[in-house]
């Protein structure tokens, strides 16, 4: 165990159980990695991490290689086509605050969908992206734009009043040190809106290794559920606001799965083809929190 994992990052807990060992997603469905993988459950906060060997590094998301491995356009305007349509969902999560006339900050933002849909009520728009190859576009939107948290700060410490943070967390190298540079960012009393994938989806326990081999992979190092989510951005000092789950998926993805063994994405199966069977099913997962994607909105 100690050859895999060192004492978690969140919690400084040296105590891990193995809760998966196997090949695991790399890029789309049914690419799998050559070798075996881990991925192990901190017995204190709670959170699942990938043995460190398996992760990709920070450089990986500098250029196109990301993109690419998710089988995702590398262009600008073809990633904004494929991501202006997930949008609803995350200008959901910050109803009903409002941003106008506020310095706002998208961290890893890409190239930059949530920010044109939101943009033009902020004063001023901060995007911050590792990935090069997005910057010019951004920059064109009169975006101030930084490969880096790290490259904002001197400009910006504490300026931000609304930041925004959608799958990124469970990338990276430290989320509780991630989360301290957001928040170094932002001015007291500023919100954050973060989203990760929930470790507690309903199909890892319906569909079991199956599925766990599709919802862990590689350029995933960490997975949350509620509460060990809700343990991390509390010990970064944010209090939290609202948390929820939210499914992004009509039943007939749940359906496929057990049924096939693999997704549908927003395809509908035949006789399930309603989207009042699907907003039930979805309020459903929610309501227990069985919810495929987590979303918090936090205030430092
Ligand atoms: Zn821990």
């Amino acid at each position: 165990m100690k050859k895999y994992f060192e004492n978690c990052e969140i919690c400084g807990s040296s105590e891990w159980r193995i809760v998966f060992e196997g090949k695991i997603r790399e890029g789309a469905f049914g690419c799998l990695t050559e070798d075996s993988c881990i991925i192990a459950k901190c017995a204190y906060c709670k959170v699942e991490r990938l043995n460190e060997s398996a992760c990709k590094d920070e450089s990986f998301y500098k250029n196109k290689d990301y993109r690419q491995l998710l089988n995702e356009p590398d262009d600008a305007l073809g990633f904004l086509v494929e991501h202006d349509i997930i949008q609803l969902r995350n200008l959901s999560a910050l109803w009903p605050d409002s941003i106008r006339n506020k310095c706002i900050a998208d961290i890893g933002c890409a190239a930059g969908s949530f920010l044109d849909h939101v943009s033009s009520l902020a004063s001023q728009v901060i995007a911050i992206e590792p990935c090069e190859e997005y910057h010019d576009y951004l920059k064109r939107r009169d975006c101030a734009v930084y490969s880096s948290i790290e490259s904002a700060l001197p400009e910006w410490k504490e300026k931000v009043e609304y930041a925004f943070c959608f799958s990124v967390i469970e990338h990276v190298l430290n989320p509780l040190s991630f989360l301290s540079s957001i928040r170094a960012l932002m001015k007291p009393g500023g919100r954050l809106i973060i989203s990760t994938p929930n470790v507690e989806d309903i199909l890892m326990d319906l569909k079991g290794d199956e599925y766990r081999r599709f919802f862990y992979r590689v350029v995933h190092r960490y997975y949350f559920g509620r509460d060990s989510f809700e343990y991390c951005v509390r010990k970064a000092g944010f209090s939290v606001v609202e948390s929820k789950c939210v499914h992004r998926f009509g039943l007939s993805n749940a359906m496929a799965w057990l049924r096939d063994g693999r997704p549908t994405g927003d395809k509908p199966l035949e006789h399930l083809d309603s989207p009042m069977l699907d907003q039930f099913w979805k309020g459903y997962l929610e309501s227990i929190g069985s919810a495929d994607y987590l979303y918090f909105k936090l205030e430092k």
